[in-house]
């Protein structure tokens, strides 16, 4: 699909430049022309980029493109990254920053909500902008784009903590940064010696596969124990350059795990999700977390009830390896942290006995010692 892709909209580029990620991402679709050369925008995409008041930039990488049906409005990878009108408007209960980061940040580019864990941004850019991003804030805006005395006063907030054990690297998407860098940042967080692990959240591996050179792979099985937390959000993207990245990942022993937005009309769906999460247990990356969509400023086009997510979660359990099955989560607003709001199968309790209902709704006693 991809050499199709490349060969009728990239004529002059080779085998070699669609495999090299810097081409993908000089070559990404940012404007409305752009994409008009390649979609054909419906009414509603092309009114939200004639709004100018809420200004998230668009960039969608030639590989992710590719993977598109590039005839269905309604396509799921489209719907995430093409700006629709609706993300001009304010839904109830929606934020600027519904996570509450901004009061939980004590430096700039630190976000500590939790005791022992901190967010480290490490940049505001990213190949590709999720039109549901939490962070649309500040991603995309060149807010982020830290000169070393900033990431320096962040580091050092980290090493004066001795409460912080985990760090997750994240932004934006920190495997846009050169290997140079996030090997020089991630050396930096190693030497600290209360930090135990490191975590990086990124989607380049679903976006842009060809981030996952041999070098960069080199670099990060470095810095061990790193996990890779990668935001997947439909099996459409599961290409086979995506699924060589994570082979690749794999190999080398860094560990994998996923995390996907529930998103209407995108992925809503079990058997969407257990495609999705089946296909990535095969390609070692456990699912983790799926998301309530945060109620970002625009969402609403977006977001389900939490009965959704629990139904499908509901509907997974007994009828697919138990860690093809993430943790439905909200991210409480204001800075709560997440709270699981999975289904519950606890029907009651008579007695001594609790009762339980399985996968199949019957329902089974427990004897539960005091
Ligand atoms: S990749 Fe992550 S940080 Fe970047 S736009 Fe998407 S959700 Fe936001």
């Amino acid at each position: 699909m991809s050499a199709t892709f490349r060969r009728q909209y990239f004529p002059a580029a080779t085998a070699r430049d669609w495999a090299n990620w810097q081409w993908q991402l000089l070559h990404a679709f940012r404007t409305r022309e752009q994409l008009a050369g390649v979609l054909k925008l419906t009414t509603d995409e092309e009114a939200a980029f004639t709004r100018s008041d809420r200004p998230f930039p668009v960039s969608i990488t030639p590989h992710y493109l590719s993977r598109m049906r590039l005839d269905d409005p309604q396509d799921p990878l489209r719907l995430t990254m093409v700006p629709r009108v609706q993300e001009h408007q304010v839904g109830p209960g929606e934020l600027w920053d519904p996570l509450g980061e901004e009061p939980h940040s004590p430096v700039p580019r630190i976000v500590h909500t939790y005791p022992d864990k901190v967010l480290f941004l490490a940049t505001d850019f990213c190949a590709t902008y999720c039109r549901y991003c939490t962070r649309a804030r500040v991603v995309g805006s060149g807010k982020l784009t830290a000169p070393n005395s900033i990431w320096e006063e962040a580091l050092c907030y980290i090493a004066q903590h001795a409460e912080i054990r985990d760090v997750l690297v994240t932004g934006g998407d920190p495997l846009t940064l050169a290997d140079a860098r996030l090997d020089w940042l991630l050396a930096r967080l190693r030497a600290i010696p209360h930090v135990q692990i490191l975590r990086i959240g990124t989607k380049l591996p679903a976006v842009l596969p060809q981030r996952i050179t041999p070098s960069l792979v080199h670099m990060l099985r470095r810095h061990a124990p790193l996990w890779l937390s990668i935001h997947f959000t439909h099996p459409n993207e599961l290409s086979p350059e995506v699924a060589r990245g994570c082979i690749r990942l794999a190999d080398a022993g860094i560990p994998m795990v996923s995390q996907t937005v529930l998103l209407k009309g995108v992925n809503d769906s079990t058997a969407v999700l257990k495609d999705l999460f089946e296909k990535l247990l095969t390609l070692r990356v456990t699912p983790y977390y799926l998301h309530q969509c945060d109620p970002i400023v625009g969402s609403s086009h977006f977001r389900t009830p939490v009965a959704t997510g629990q139904q499908i979660i509901r509907d997974l359990h007994g009828r697919t390896t138990g860690f093809a099955i993430p943790s439905l989560m909200i991210d409480a607003p204001g800075g709560g942290g997440k709270v699981p709001v999975g289904p519950n199968y606890i029907a009651g309790r008579d007695g001594a006995d609790l009762l339980l209902k399985n996968y199949a709704d019957k329902t089974y006693r427990y004897h539960d010692p005091v």
